[in-house]
């Protein structure tokens, strides 16, 4: 019955817009390269929509100055230069956003009857994702978001997604003969975190977290006259989140030296603090490193190693690290890793500021924003497409979808 309404609906559509015949009855019509082009008789293209296949006919105009033609009824209804419907279109960019592209053709045919092979949701939704990237760099005014939350987080990571061969080539990686398999994109989340669910534990606000993310570099050299590619991105999202005007700022990282650069030159007044979740991670794998035939030795050394930290007796922890560096390379750089951090790691003093620095909502977003749509088995990306979706997924995660979308339809209606 769907079926039946949906085809019905359709060939409403098609007959009231193929009858309609005013997009031809002007001889001439503005080309975009200033010249004029002529009408060119009718053409017949088939579109997918909401409703099924539409079979539209629409005026054609030629222009012989440049030898471009175009139909102006697709420009009216937004077909230009593409098959899908916009609300196809926009289907194609929530699926191809969560799914494979093969995943994504799947679900629509089975969800909402619209048949798209896997290339063109691969290719509609890059397209729109670069659109999406586009507008994003356009878009980085304050958002209406009131009252500022009294603090504001800002976590920074980076994550290796695999990559197409011809996208490596030449690069050093991790992999044994040095060659690389991935590449990082780098990513940077901000939240906040006023509600607590015990007296001294903040949680996470739901809904106020925001991502944008790339594979661009971060690295900015005292040459250079404007900022690398990723703390421009940074700077952005911190504009729209209004993070400078916000009365208390914190930047979490996994410890990373390139974090801490990016903080110190965009934020030297934000509370830096290595994301604890991260350290004891970190702890664990050095356990299991010293004590490799002995799990329970391990277990027993980084609790101990773990409640050190948290009780900011870092001295002690440090010199429980200095005993073991002598035999494991693991111990002596973790033993150099924390002392590095150590001001980042001020945990009891931080809970005593009311800050959240357990949460591991920094290698979370990593994982929600990049890992699940992108770190899939079998996955192979080129920089441009796996840059368009991480676009698409940004935005529609930080709910900012609909607002590019409506942007979107009124710059095509003013063109
Ligand atoms: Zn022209």
């Amino acid at each position: 019955m769907r079926r039946q309404a949906l085809h019905l609906a359709g060939r409403a559509v098609e007959q009231r817009l193929n009858a309609d015949h005013s997009d031809g009855q002007a001889a001439q019509a503005d080309c975009g390269c200033g010249q004029l082009a002529r009408y060119a008789g009718r053409g017949t293209k088939t579109f997918a929509s909401v409703l099924g296949p539409l079979k539209l006919q629409r005026a054609y105009f030629h222009c012989a100055a440049c030898g471009k033609g175009f139909c102006p009824r697709d420009r009216q209804l937004g077909l230009e230069d593409t098959s899908l419907s916009p609300a196809v279109t926009r289907m194609v960019a929530a699926v191809a956003s969560m799914v494979s592209f093969q995943e994504g053709s799947q679900l629509l045919g089975e969800l909402a009857g619209v048949v798209v092979e896997a290339r063109q949701v691969q290719r509609s939704a890059e397209a729109l994702g670069q659109e999406i990237a586009e507008d994003e760099r356009l878009h980085a005014q304050p958002l209406e978001q009131t009252p500022l939350p009294a603090t504001l987080y800002l976590g920074i990571d980076g994550t290796g997604i695999p990559m197409r061969a011809a996208e490596l080539q030449g690069r050093h990686g991790k992999q044994p003969d040095g060659t690389a398999k991935t590449r990082e994109v780098k990513l940077c989340t901000i939240w906040s975190a006023e509600a607590r669910d015990a007296p001294d534990r903040p949680v996470r606000g739901e809904g106020s977290v925001s991502y944008a993310a790339a594979i661009e570099s971060a690295a900015t050299a005292d040459t250079d006259q404007t900022p690398a590619a990723f703390p421009q991105r940074v700077l952005r999202e911190a504009a729209r989140r209004r993070f400078p005007q916000t009365e208390r700022t914190v930047v979490l990282g996994d410890g990373a030296p390139w974090i801490w650069n990016i903080a110190r030159e965009l934020f030297p007044r934000a509370v830096q603090v290595v994301d604890r979740f991260h350290v004891k991670q970190h702890l664990s794998d050095v356990s299991k490193a010293i004590y490799a035939t002995d799990p329970q030795s391990a277990r027993q050394w980084a609790q101990r190693r773990q409640e050190e930290l948290d009780s900011g007796r870092l001295p002690d922890l440090l010199r429980a690290l200095r005993r073991q560096a002598d035999r494991s390379d693991a111990a002596r750089k973790c033993l150099q890793y924390i002392h590095r951090n150590r001001e980042r790691m001020r945990y009891p003093a931080f809970e005593a500021m009311g800050l959240c620095t357990s949460t591991s909502v920094v290698e979370a977003g990593c994982k929600v924003a990049i890992g699940t749509r992108l770190k899939r088995a079998g996955m192979h990306w080129s920089i441009p497409g796996a840059n368009s979706i991480i676009a698409l997924r940004c935005c529609r995660l930080s709910g900012r979808f609909q607002d590019f979308w409506e942007r979107r339809s009124e710059h095509r209606k003013a063109a």
